[in-house]
């Protein structure tokens, strides 16, 4: 601590992202990236934008890309907001949308990043627990509050909520905002993007980082009412009027209009998600039902932590996360085909 720090700095708690570790031949299974590349086009486009328009800044709304993402969607433009990356996103509805004198809702086992965002802020919060079943009730959630929000499907579990539930949540939650983080929802889910036309109380935050294979170039977006999307901006626009280079721009347009290669790439890793769970499930494990590009299983023998740092010898990567009611759980990213056969490989050797 140094006496030249905020009060706010020292009080805070950072996130701690999955380790992005600098040696290479390592399995990595541990942050849900996409096993695959992106889009040949968004790759194309990003380098035909390394020239000299670079000393330019970009357009500041990212028209382009608001409108390729309305497109995609069958909403109109108003109704998007982009960001570097939807944790960017999410920290501007934090401040924008949740910040009311009641406490948000949100699981108690969900993305480590929201009472961070909730600290920074801050704003009061209060946990919800997830059912036996690690899913969520939404009648949990039908009591005066600042705002809701959670990932569906959640992550670290995977399970989803079904379309009608959130609806329903929608429709019962009318005095604040309700989040729906779908940072997963292209690995089997159905987006809530549609209800937001009729729910003026519903924002929904994807991400290009997981189903479309560009992490690295950071950028996601919130769909909702125009009101919503205008407090957003009104934040924006008061933090950083520029949060997409111009790479990320025409990158993130050629991924959207690239259907097939996105449609090809989602159904690869949901085939092997379904290989992974059984052959998990052979060798023991619960797995937790999926809709994610990850799983989330423990095994009744074998400590978590243990098998993580076993895997990590055999320089396998996963997540484990010390935390109540899912330590003994890890968190398997759904890698190819070829990576998933060499963990099970590991696990059974491990396992015996
Ligand atoms: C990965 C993830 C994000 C963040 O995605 P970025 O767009 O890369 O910032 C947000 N929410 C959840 C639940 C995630 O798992």
């Amino acid at each position: 601590m140094s006496r030249y720090w905020s009060k706010v700095v020292s009080c805070l708690t950072p996130y701690v992202p999955g380790e992005q570790p600098k040696m290479d031949n390592l399995i990595k299974l541990n942050t849900n990236e996409n096993p695959y590349p992106p889009s040949p086009k968004a790759i194309e486009a990003v380098r035909r934008e390394a020239d000299a328009s670079l000393r330019l800044y970009p357009d500041p709304n990212a028209d382009r890309l608001k409108s390729a993402i309305a497109d995609f969607h069958g909403v109109q433009s108003n109704a998007v907001f982009v960001g570097n990356g939807s944790d960017e996103v999410l920290a501007h509805v934090f401040n924008a949308l949740l910040k009311h004198d009641k406490p948000i809702l949100f699981p108690d086992v969900t993305y480590s990043f929201y009472p961070v965002y909730a600290k920074l802020y801050g704003i009061e919060f209060e946990t919800v627990p997830l059912d036996d079943n690690f899913s969520i009730d939404i009648k949990d959630y039908f009591r005066p509050n600042g705002g809701i929000i959670f990932p569906n499907p959640n992550a670290p579990t995977g399970c989803l909520l079904p379309l009608h539930e959130i609806e329903a949540l929608a429709e019962k939650n009318r005095e604040s905002v309700l989040v729906v983080d779908e940072a997963y929802i292209d690995f089997g889910g159905e987006t809530a993007i549609l209800l937001t036309q009729r729910y003026p109380n519903l924002l929904v935050i994807q991400t290009l980082s997981k189903s479309r294979s560009l992490a690295g170039l950071r950028v996601g977006f919130a769909v909702g009412h125009p009101d919503l999307i205008e407090a957003l901006d009104r934040i924006k626009n008061s933090f950083n009027s520029y949060p997409l280079g111009r790479p990320a721009i025409s990158g993130a347009v050629a991924a959207f209009e690239d259907k097939d290669y996105f449609e090809a790439t989602r159904k690869k890793v949901m085939a092997s998600r379904k290989k992974l769970m059984e052959g998990l499930d052979a060798l023991g494990f619960s797995v937790l039902p999926s809709a994610a590009n990850f799983v989330f299983a423990r095994h009744p023998e074998w400590d978590a932590a243990t098998l993580a740092a076993k895997l990590r010898e055999e320089r396998i990567i996963v997540r484990h996360f010390k935390q109540h009611r899912v330590d003994q759980f890890l968190r398997i990213t759904v890698g190819t085909e070829e990576e998933c056969g060499k963990l099970l490989d590991c696990l059974k050797t491990l396992c015996q």
